[in-house]
This record gives structure tokens, C-alpha cells and sequence, in this order.
């Protein structure tokens, strides 16, 4: 007879979301049960946003001391030790796990269940020895990759997020299925650290994104070697002597590419299976979980929140939704999801990140528009270090109030916070045009950019004459 927990809240997986939920409630001092079937911390720490910028990072210092000569200074010799970057990997990932241990969490208060959870009727959930009977129930259990319908690729030697940072040896030749942010940010880290690197997209790299800047991203990847396909259609693949044979048709016939290690990187499909949402009564689509606006599920007792759910799939929007939930679970405010402001950054270099509308849609939203610039070319700062690839684009409606702003450039991720917030905050972009940023800063293209707003008015007939009659006073 399994054992009866009657917590006031049951929090289901223990990635981003969850773990967020979950020491949240305990903080109120609300009895919180959380039930994770693998490791604690879940994408976030294990196969996601850790080791993947911790590769990147790598990356980018070999990219620095590759290009060390424009600087004035000499390196000796310059060499990848594959199994030294895997350990630097893990070291950075263990650094950050004592914050996410069953031990920690057990601390705060909250008991940590280890299994594999299953809604057994919409007020149940099971696992193991335990019927869990909450107040409120809380599904986390965020997405894994997933893997398209292509004939052989089952059969085939591949990786993904979920397996890449643990390979021995730097890949040979890398192809990567997939140019979104992901397989674009290891497509680069890899090339940098001797790859050769091919990526394969059947529609358009970056697609969320602006064109105009993911075009500066793409253009700087191609210049270092990264092949991207576009507008491939792959139609098999299959082992080969040299590991991975694809097969793919492009605009200008079929051809066959031949790898020594293929990523899987085509998107992602939500975790539900084991979760039987069908004896909650929760309804969900390919994409995920369909929530409301407090993010509640189709049965009012259970939220879902983070990859799970339909819509984007970002650490940062994980952790928000679980704050809406606490905030509405516990206190029944009168939450409302709100999407419009919440970045994404693309940890490629030179980064891209968004917010907002971009260009197309703000036009779509607006009617009339302006389109604010500033290349970091025009930046003290990116001339001191050489990052002087990038801009800024800022748009605003007629009146100055901000819609959207796309970075790509250094610190592009970094300076993108200011601007979420002027979203969130519905300013003007007169609060940009009068900010004192310090000098140098990358940040100073966002003043620079938002100055040019008022250019047409400066240089009109009409405030010429206004100076003019006021030098006439003296
Ligand atoms: C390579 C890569 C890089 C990324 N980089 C970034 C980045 O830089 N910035 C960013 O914002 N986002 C990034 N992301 C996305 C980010 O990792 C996810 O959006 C985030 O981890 C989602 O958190 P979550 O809590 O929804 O789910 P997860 O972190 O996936 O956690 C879900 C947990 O639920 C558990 N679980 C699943 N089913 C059950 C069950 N039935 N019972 C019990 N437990 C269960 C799983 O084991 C897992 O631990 C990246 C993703 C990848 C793949």
C-alpha cells in the first residue's frame, strides 16, 4: 500500500523551474515535496547552459590567443588538450551543483523524492512507494532534444546536448543538424578549437532573430571556417568509413557529406510522456503544455512552468514562471504571464541578443516606426579590443516609446538587460539619450544609437532659429 503525502505543494522535476518553485515555497515555510527522476539541477547544469558556455568561453580565449599578434604579442605555440577542456567543463559544472543537491534542498526544508513521477487521477500523483495528494501541484519537467524523422539517424552514431561535452576527442569534422542558437554556439566553439565544422539547416539559421543582425552573425562564422548549408532537405543517414555519411538534396542537386561526428541540434520536444497527463486531465500538444495566463493547466490544481510548456525554452523564463506560480499559488495574486519582454541571447561571437518586437514585427504592430542604429565601430571601448564587428538596432514608435532592441556585438547579452527593462517599464528612449554611461563601455552604443532619435530635430530650420533668437540675447 503505497504511502499518502498530503504537501501543500508537489513540485515535479528539478531543473531551472522546479528548483526555483520549489525553495521559493519553502522560503514561505509552505510544506513542499519535490519529486526528480535523475539529476538535480536538470538542463541547466548538466547537458545545457553550463557546459555549453563553458565551451564557448574555452572558445573564445583560443579564438583570443590565436589572435594574439594584432595585440603585439607573441605566443609560442597554440594547442587544444580536448581531454583538459572536458575537465575544465566538468570542473565549472561542479562548481555550481552544491547549490542544487538533494542535501541543500532538504535543508530549506523542502523533501526531495527520487522517481519517476505519474498522475495516477487529477488530484495523485505516484511515484514509488508514494501517492502525493497536493494542494497544488507544480509540473517542471522541462524538454529533451528533439531528434527528426530522418531515415538511418537512429541507427547512426550521434550526439546531442544531452551527450556532446562528454566526447573524448575534438571531432575532426563536426556536422551539425540544426542552426538555431544552440547549434550555432557549439558549431563556433568546436571550429575554434580545430574542428572543421559543417552546419545543416533545411529553412533559415537564426530565424527568431533579426535578419539584419543574425546576417553579422552568420557572415563572422562563415569567415572562420564554419560551413553553413541552408535550405537543405536531409534525405538519409548512415555510418560510413569516415563515421557519418548524409545524404542531402540541396537547391543544386544531391550530394553526400562525410563526418566524423554528427549534433543533433533541431529543436526540442517537452518531457510528458512518463507523466500521464491524460488521467489529470491536462491537455498538451507537441510543443508542450497548454497553460493559461497564471499558468495553470487545463486542470486548475496543476501549473506547468519553464520548457514543459508551449513557448520558448530559456532558463531566465523557467525561473519567472516559477515566481508567478509561488505568487499565485500562494498569495492568489493576480498573475499574467507576459512574454513580450524576455530576452534571448545567442552566446555566439560576436553575441546577438533580442528583446521585444524586431523590426518586421514592431512595423506589423505600429504602423510607423523608427529605426535607431549605432555600429560598435563608432565605440572607444570595442576599438580597444578589437570588437569593433556589430551594432546596435533600436526600435521605437513615433513618440520615442521603445518596442525592441537586438544587440549583436561584445557584451550584446550583458547590455540587452537595460533595455528589457525600459520594455518592461515602457520608457522612452529620451531615458536612453540622457543616461551618463561610463567611458569607455560597449553600453554606449545604446546612448549613441538612441541620440540619433533626435538628430532630424536638432538639424531642422526651426530649432536653428530658435538658437538663433536666443544668441541674439546674449
Ligand atoms: C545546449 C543548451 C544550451 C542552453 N543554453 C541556455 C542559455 O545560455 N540560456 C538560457 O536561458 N537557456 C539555455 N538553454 C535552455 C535551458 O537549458 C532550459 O530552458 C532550462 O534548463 C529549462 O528548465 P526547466 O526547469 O524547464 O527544465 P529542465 O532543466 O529540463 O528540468 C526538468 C527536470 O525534470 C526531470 N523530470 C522529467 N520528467 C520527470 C518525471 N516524470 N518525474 C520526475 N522528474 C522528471 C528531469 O530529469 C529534469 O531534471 C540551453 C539549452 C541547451 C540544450
Amino acid at each position: 500500500m503505497a504511502q499518502e503525502l498530503k504537501p501543500d505543494i508537489c513540485v515535479i522535476g528539478a531543473g531551472a523551474g522546479g528548483l526555483a518553485a520549489a525553495s521559493a515555497a519553502a522560503a514561505f515555510g509552505v510544506p513542499v515535496v519535490l519529486i526528480e527522476k535523475g539529476r538535480m539541477g536538470g538542463e541547466n547544469l548538466n547537458g545545457g547552459d553550463m557546459p555549453a558556455n563553458a565551451l564557448v568561453a574555452v572558445a573564445e580565449r583560443a579564438n583570443v590567443i590565436r589572435n594574439a599578434a594584432r595585440f603585439g604579442l607573441k605566443t609560442v605555440r597554440f594547442g587544444v588538450d580536448f581531454a583538459a577542456v572536458r575537465a575544465y567543463l566538468r570542473d565549472v559544472v561542479n562548481a555550481v551543483a552544491p547549490n542544487h543537491t538533494r542535501e541543500r534542498f532538504a535543508g530549506l526544508g523542502v523533501r526531495v523524492i527520487e522517481g519517476a513521477a505519474r498522475f495516477s487521477d487529477p488530484r495523485t500523483v505516484a511515484v514509488g512507494d508514494f501517492a502525493i495528494k497536493a494542494r497544488r501541484f507544480v509540473i517542471a519537467t522541462g524538454s529533451s532534444p528533439a531528434l527528426p524523422a530522418i531515415p538511418g539517424l537512429a541507427d547512426t552514431p550521434h550526439v546531442t546536448n544531452e551527450t556532446v561535452f562528454d566526447l573524448t576527442d575534438c571531432p575532426r569534422h563536426l556536422i551539425v543538424i540544426g542552426a538555431g542558437s544552440v547549434g550555432l554556439e557549439l558549431a563556433q566553439a568546436f571550429r575554434r578549437l580545430g574542428a572543421e565544422v559543417t552546419v545543416l539547416e533545411a529553412v533559415t539559421p537564426l530565424a527568431s532573430d533579426d535578419p539584419e543582425c543574425a546576417a553579422i552573425v552568420l557572415d563572422a562564422l562563415d569567415r572562420e571556417g564554419v560551413k553553413l548549408r541552408t535550405g537543405v532537405e536531409i534525405k538519409h543517414v548512415r555510418r560510413a568509413l569516415a563515421r557519418v555519411a548524409i545524404d542531402i538534396m540541396t537547391p543544386a542537386g544531391a550530394e553526400t557529406i562525410e563526418g566524423s561526428h554528427l549534433l543533433v541540434a533541431a529543436g526540442r520536444r517537452p518531457n510528458v510522456e512518463e507523466l500521464d497527463l491524460d488521467a489529470a486531465r491536462i491537455r498538451y500538444e507537441p510543443h508542450g503544455i497548454i497553460v493559461d495566463k497564471r499558468l495553470r493547466t487545463t486542470n486548475k490544481r496543476v501549473y506547468a512552468v519553464g520548457d514543459v510548456t508551449v513557448g520558448p525554452k530559456l532558463t531566465h523564463l523557467a525561473n519567472y514562471h516559477a515566481e508567478l506560480v509561488i505568487r499565485h499559488a500562494l498569495f492568489r495574486q493576480r498573475v499574467s504571464v507576459d512574454h513580450h519582454a524576455i530576452p534571448t541571447v545567442t552566446h555566439t561571437d560576436p553575441e546577438l541578443a533580442q528583446v521585444g518586437l524586431v523590426e518586421d514585427e514592431a512595423r506589423a504592430h505600429s504602423g510607423v516606426i523608427r529605426v535607431l542604429r549605432w555600429p560598435y565601430c563608432e565605440n572607444d571601448r570595442a576599438q580597444t579590443t578589437q570588437a569593433t564587428n556589430g551594432h546596435i538596432k533600436v526600435v521605437t514608435d513615433r513618440r520615442g516609446d521603445i518596442l525592441g532592441a537586438t544587440i549583436v556585438g561584445a557584451a550584446a547579452g550583458e547590455n540587452i538587460a537595460a533595455w528589457t527593462l525600459a520594455i518592461t517599464q515602457k520608457l522612452n528612449i529620451r531615458a536612453f539619450a540622457g543616461l551618463v554611461v561610463p567611458y569607455p563601455a560597449y553600453a554606449e552604443v545604446g546612448k549613441r544609437a538612441a541620440m540619433t532619435y533626435f538628430m532630424r530635430g536638432l538639424t531642422s530650420f526651426h530649432v536653428r532659429r530658435i538658437i538663433g533668437w536666443l544668441r541674439r540675447l546674449g
